[in-house]
C-alpha cells in the first residue's frame, strides 16, 4: 500500500518542497497533478519519536510511515513560535521576511487551479492571524486533532470524480502544552505516581502559567526542578504525542483506498513547527532559545 513513498524531514527542506510545488503549478494543471496534504504536528520533538531514534512508543504509526518514505535527519525550525514558524514555512521565507505582501503556498496553488482547504485545531494558525489567505475553506476547531478530522474526511468523500487537484492543510495541537491527554494515553507513559516538586494537582496550573493563561501560586515560583519533574512532564507530553499519532494514523488509514487519493501520484507532507524545550536551555518549556529540533517529512 505504501509504494513509492518518501519522507522529508526538516523545515528547511519543506521550504524547498514549497518551491518545487510552485514550479509544478505554474503550468496548466494536468489531470495527473498531485493532490497535496500538509500535516502540521505542532510541537513534536524529533528525539521523542522512534523515527528519530527514541525507544518510546510515542508514534508507532509515524514510525511505520517513515520506514517506506524519505526521512530527513536534520530538521531545524526557522522559529520556535507557532505563528512565525508556520508563516515562514507557508511563505518560504525567514520569519523576519514574511509579510502580508508575500503570497502563501495556498494562494499560489489556488491561483493555479487547486482547491484549497484547511482543517485546523487548537488555535494560533487562525484566520485572524492571516492563515486563511488563499484557502477556499478554512475550518478552525478549538480542541484536539480528532475533532477536526471528520470534516476533512467528509470533504474528501464528497469530491466528484472529476475534481481539480486539492491542497489540504491539517494542523494539530494535541502535543502542545498544557498536556491534557486522556488517562488511557497517560497510563502508557506515567508508570509511577508523581512525587516531584509540585503537587500533582498543580502541574496543570503550572503549565497554564507557562503559557500565560493562569497566574501561578507564590510557592510555584520557588520550585527547584529535578529529574522527577522532567520525567513526569515529558511523560505527559509523550502521552499527547501518542494520542495525536492515533488520530493521524486513523485518518491516513481511512484515506488509503479513497478514489480521490492515489499514493503513486499524490503528496503527503508531515512536519512539526518546533520542538519542546524541556530544560534544554534552562526552562521547562517554550522559547528560551529558538531552533529546538523538530521533525518533519513528506511522502509520495
Ligand atoms: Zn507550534
Amino acid at each position: 500500500m505504501w509504494s513509492r513513498q518518501r519522507l522529508l524531514a526538516c523545515v528547511e527542506t519543506s521550504c524547498l518542497l514549497v518551491l518545487g510545488l510552485i514550479g509544478i503549478a505554474c503550468r496548466p494543471a494536468p489531470v495527473q497533478t498531485p493532490n497535496v496534504i500538509l500535516v502540521s504536528l505542532d510541537t513534536l520533538r524529533a528525539d521523542h519519536t522512534g523515527l528519530y531514534g527514541s525507544s518510546l512508543e510515542t508514534r508507532p504509526f509515524l514510525d511505520r510511515l517513515g520506514r517506506d518514505a524519505v526521512v530527513f535527519d536534520r530538521a531545524i525550525a526557522q522559529c520556535s513560535h507557532t505563528v512565525d514558524s508556520h508563516m515562514s514555512l507557508l511563505q518560504s521565507r525567514y520569519p523576519t521576511r514574511t509579510s502580508t505582501e508575500v503570497a502563501t503556498l495556498a494562494e499560489v496553488l489556488q491561483t493555479h487551479g487547486f482547491t484549497t482547504v484547511a482543517f485546523t485545531s487548537g488555535g494560533l494558525v487562525s484566520p485572524e492571524l492571516g492563515f486563511a489567505r488563499g484557502f477556499d475553506r478554512y475550518d478552525s476547531y478549538p480542541d484536539v486533532f480528532v475533532d477536526s478530522l471528520p470534516a476533512a474526511r467528509t470533504w474528501i468523500s464528497e469530491l466528484p470524480d472529476d475534481h481539480p487537484p486539492f491542497f489540504m492543510f491539517l494542523h494539530s495541537y494535541d502535543i502542545h502544552s498544557p498536556f491534557t491527554a486522556p488517562a488511557s494515553f497517560v497510563d502508557l507513559f506515567v508508570k509511577e505516581p508523581y512525587e516531584g516538586s509540585l503537587r500533582p494537582e498543580e502541574t496543570h496550573v503550572y503549565q497554564r502559567h507557562l503559557l500565560g493563561l493562569d497566574p501561578p501560586s507564590p510557592d510555584m515560583m520557588e520550585v527547584e526542578w529535578n529529574a522527577v519533574d522532567r520525567a513526569y512532564f515529558e511523560a505527559l507530553y509523550d502521552a499527547g504525542a501518542r494520542e495525536n499519532d492515533e488520530a493521524l494514523g486513523t485518518f491516513l488509514k481511512w484515506l488509503d483506498g479513497r478514489r480521490s487519493w492515489d499514493w503513486s501520484r499524490d503528496l503527503l507532507v508531515v512536519f512539526s513547527d518546533h520542538g519542546e524545550e524541556f530544560w534544554d536551555h534552562m526552562a521547562p518549556r517554550g522559547t528560551a532559545r529558538p531552533c529546538t529540533r523538530n521533525c518533519c517529512g513528506c511522502r509520495w
